[in-house]
């Protein structure tokens, strides 16, 4: 065998990256038996207005019931997927399961907020309007039920394709938002150029807030930004009273975060909207 032949250090490197490669392909094969076997779940997590302190958006998340693994986080498979291209797949499935959850909604007389669909930019193609347009039709969903959240990765590309496609979905009605900004390279120039309605400060930055001066500053100035921009401003990853308090007095508008609720299942989170539940945010 080849591996004989090397040092002791040669052979366990070379064990260790076979280890890995082929836990990445069982990954990868597990996840086409997921899409198959549907071990995929929607978990929707509340976005709260700091105005008035009610649910006025969802996000939705995707979790894997992996049959021996337990859940598996999108942290660990969603890279995979893109690096692998499964991600179309996926993210076809998301659109539709969002869709379909909408008109189940819709049909049993709930009156829902709009849902946040996360979208890589792998998918970011030409085909993308029109797949969304036939996945909406197919569930008689209106485009202001949904909004697209895109990584800031996708600025950097910051083609004239991919702003014409960014125009192409603000035509059919849908709401675009920036997710985890500050954390890509783009800078504020570009900003402008693409029509952005919300910028989500990235839980990074919320995270050292009120205590860290940086992150304080950080968040300020993208606050700040936003507000010139006349776009919405939701910071992600709330956890305590202290980070809401300083996120309300920069005139942040949506909070989105673990203070509030955690990511739950579709009835769960029907049930929080049914009871019209008036989460506290004191002023
Ligand atoms: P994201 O879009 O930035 O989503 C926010 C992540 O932060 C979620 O993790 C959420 O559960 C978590 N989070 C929310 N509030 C808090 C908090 O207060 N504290 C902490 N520690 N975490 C909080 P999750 O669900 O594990 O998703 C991770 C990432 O995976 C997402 O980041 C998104 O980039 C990606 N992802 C999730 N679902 C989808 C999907 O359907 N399609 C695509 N393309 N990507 C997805
Ligand atoms: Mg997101
Ligand atoms: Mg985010
Ligand atoms: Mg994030």
């Amino acid at each position: 065998k080849a591996g004989e032949l090397g040092s002791g250090g040669f052979l366990f490197y070379r064990d260790e990256m076979d280890q890995r490669a082929r836990e990445r392909l069982r990954l990868e094969t597990e996840l086409r038996e997921a899409l198959a076997g549907n071990q995929f779940e929607l978990h929707y997590q509340p976005k709260v207005s700091l105005r008035s302190g009610r649910i006025v958006g969802a996000e939705a998340l995707i979790r894997w019931r992996h049959p021996e693994r337990g859940m598996v986080s999108p942290g660990v498979f969603i890279p995979l997927a893109e690096e692998t291209g499964l991600i179309f797949d996926i993210g076809n499935w998301v659109m539709n399961e969002a869709c379909r959850q909408i008109r189940a909604w819709d049909d049993a007389g709930l009156s829902m907020p709009p849902i946040a669909i996360n979208v890589s930019a792998r998918q970011f193609d030409r085909s993308l309007p029109g797949r969304i347009s036939d996945v909406l039709d197919q569930h008689r969903v209106e485009p202001a039920q949904i909004m697209l959240e895109i990584t800031e990765s996708l600025l950097v590309r910051g083609t004239d394709g991919v702003i014409a496609i960014m125009n192409e979905l603000v035509a059919m009605g849908l709401a675009l938002a920036l997710d985890d900004f500050g954390t890509g390279y783009s800078s504020l120039a570009y900003l402008k150029k693409f029509p952005i309605s919300t910028l989500k400060i990235d839980r990074s930055f919320v995270v050292g807030l009120p205590y860290e001066e940086n992150d304080c500053a950080i968040a300020r100035a993208i606050v700040t930004m936003a507000q010139q921009l006349r776009q919405e401003i939701v910071a992600e990853g709330v956890e305590t009273p202290e980070q809401m308090a300083f996120l309300r007095d920069l005139g942040c508008d949506q909070l989105q975060g673990y203070l509030f609720s955690q990511a739950v299942c579709a009835d769960e989170f029907a049930r929080m909207q049914r009871e019209a539940k008036r989460l506290m945010v004191s002023r």
